[in-house]
């Protein structure tokens, strides 16, 4: 057990990864259209090893990946956290076929994936989703209704779609199940966000799916959505610890540089407390981070309430901090292109998605008081 430091070849990978994001993946995603996939982007990660070491990572070293990213490149952290998003249902659930069929692309970056689970009437109550599977004989469904809100789509190669397939039976009904793209009655459009990776909404029309398509088991697709969740959890938080230390050392650089008041803007306490503050809260939520992480690596039975407190710190903190950091950079940050404008978008959402920060306060108490009972 750590309490908290990463060893010299941990802190050595990360340096390695923020060059690799600075110099290969940044002029890639510079090239990138807004809200459509970044193909030359998702194979640059593949050709470098990185979606390959998503699956055989641990949560920490899915955390020092998406940390070292965001910090010089959030259009790879994303691209790459959503390969593995969309992918590790087939990775930790999948047949052999399945796993044969679709593993190998989304580790060289060719085959893109994403993950279906939020619905127009279920994003919070997930288990309240309707994408209705339809039996349709033997080993037979098909897939009626909708989802939106999901990344990628509807550019991606395959969906991991959850799908109702007993009605009433709330999370105990739904089935997890893998599509690939081109399946008759599958329709999609793009939608247009403040955040910048490419999201849209699915449509399906009698879409035909069978038991081969199905990953684990038939009504226990919750279980797959939640053990993915839980896995990545943590890491949004350590994606947003990335973007606030990139919007710290831009204030850094920034406020020793500026001219003020007949010296630097650094020389007021006013703005020197600030900075320490953003750097004070960084840390912090990184330890949250990286604590949660190692919980999940080492199986502990606390790892609900430490990946939301890892979560929710995290997101809300880099709020914080970016936000601070423009109001120190003052106009030019909000010039469009600016680093800290395209931060400013981007660190909105993270305390949206994957369980949106009222969610994870509701989860750290419950399991306060579960605990409180048991004693
Ligand atoms: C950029 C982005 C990318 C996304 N990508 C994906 C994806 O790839 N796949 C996917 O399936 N989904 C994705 N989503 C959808 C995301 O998971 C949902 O937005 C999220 O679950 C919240 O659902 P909702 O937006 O319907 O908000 P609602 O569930 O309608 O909640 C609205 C608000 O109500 C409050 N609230 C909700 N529940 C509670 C509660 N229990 N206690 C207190 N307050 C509460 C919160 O303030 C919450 O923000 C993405 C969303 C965004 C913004």
């Amino acid at each position: 057990m750590t309490a908290f430091s990463l060893e010299p070849a941990q802190l050595a990978w990360c340096a390695e990864l923020r060059a690799l994001a600075a110099e290969r993946l940044r002029p890639l995603a510079e090239k990138g259209e807004p809200g459509r996939v970044n193909r030359a982007l998702v194979a640059e990660l593949g050709r470098l090893g990185l979606v390959g070491r998503l699956f055989g990572a641990g949560a920490l070293d899915l955390c020092l990946m998406r940390e070292s990213l965001a910090q010089a490149c959030t259009e790879a952290e994303t691209a790459l956290a959503l390969q593995g998003l969309g992918a590790h249902p087939v990775h930790a659930h999948g047949t052999a076929a399945q796993r044969a069929r679709w593993l190998p692309g989304v580790t060289d970056g060719t085959a893109v994936a994403a993950f279906a689970l939020t619905e127009p009437g279920a994003g919070s109550d997930a288990a309240a989703l309707a994408l209705t599977a339809h039996p349709d004989g033997p080993g037979r469904w098909r897939l009626s209704g909708e989802k939106c809100w999901i990344s990628n789509a509807p550019e991606a190669d395959f969906y991991t779609v959850f799908a109702r397939t007993t009605p009433g039976a709330g999370a105990r009904g739904v089935t997890a199940f893998l599509l690939p793209a081109d399946r008759p009655g599958l329709t999609g459009h793009g939608l247009d966000m403040l955040s910048p990776h490419p999201i849209g909404a699915l449509g399906f029309d009698g879409v035909p799916v069978t038991a081969d398509d199905v990953l684990g088991e038939v009504d226990r697709g919750f279980r797959v959505a939640m053990g993915t969740l839980n896995l990545f959890r943590p890491s949004v938080g350590a994606f947003a610890v990335g973007m606030a230390q990139a919007a710290l050392d831009a204030t850094l650089d920034h406020t020793a540089r500026r001219d003020a008041f007949g010296g630097k803007l650094r020389d007021l306490q006013a703005v020197s407390h600030q900075v320490a503050e953003m750097a004070l809260r960084t840390e912090a939520a990184r330890l949250m981070v990286y604590a949660a992480a190692t919980a999940y690596d080492a199986g502990d039975a606390d790892v609900p309430r430490r990946s939301a407190m890892a979560k929710l710190l995290a997101t809300e903190t880099a709020q914080y901090v970016v936000d601070t950091a423009v109001q120190l950079h003052g106009a030019r940050a909000l010039r469009r292109g600016h680093l800290l404008e395209h931060l400013y978008r981007e660190v909105r959402a993270p305390r949206v998605y994957e369980g949106a920060s009222e969610v994870q306060r509701g989860i750290i108490a419950k399991e306060l008081y579960a605990r409180q009972e048991a004693r």
